[in-house]
């Protein structure tokens, strides 16, 4: 999974808009306009601004784990997590994996790729 699909996973999750434009000619004689328009929620938002949050950010980080664990699946998530770490080959101390679930270059790649998981089981 990509950044990219990782962050489109947990924002949608988050019942957000992915924020998608179409490419908008530049007309001549037109006012030129500095924002886009989504093709999903038509709104209005600043070629200047971040379009889309990017949870692979410290920010991003805490907006993902502050979300994610107050959400009902959290303790299965947790559950997931522990399983993976109890079947861990390498045989790696916890704090190894502690480290990695708090890494904001790591923990939204666990988490969509958790959340993807739990869409194809639910149907
Ligand atoms: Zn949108």
């Amino acid at each position: 999974m990509t950044k990219k699909e990782a962050n489109q996973t947990i924002h949608e999750a988050r019942g957000l808009c992915w924020h998608e434009f179409d490419p908008m000619p530049r007309q001549e004689g037109k006012l030129d306009y500095d924002y886009q328009t989504c093709k999903h929620c038509r709104k209005h938002i600043r070629d200047s601004e971040e379009h889309n949050i990017d949870y692979h950010t410290p920010e991003g980080f805490f907006a993902c784990w502050n979300w994610a664990k107050d959400e009902e699946w959290w303790e299965d998530f947790m559950d997931t997590l522990e399983l993976r770490w109890l079947s861990d080959k390498k045989l790696r101390p916890l704090r190894y994996h502690m480290a990695e679930l708090v890494d904001h270059l790591v923990f939204a790649s666990i988490l969509a790729t958790f959340l993807k998981d739990r869409d194809k089981k639910s149907g």
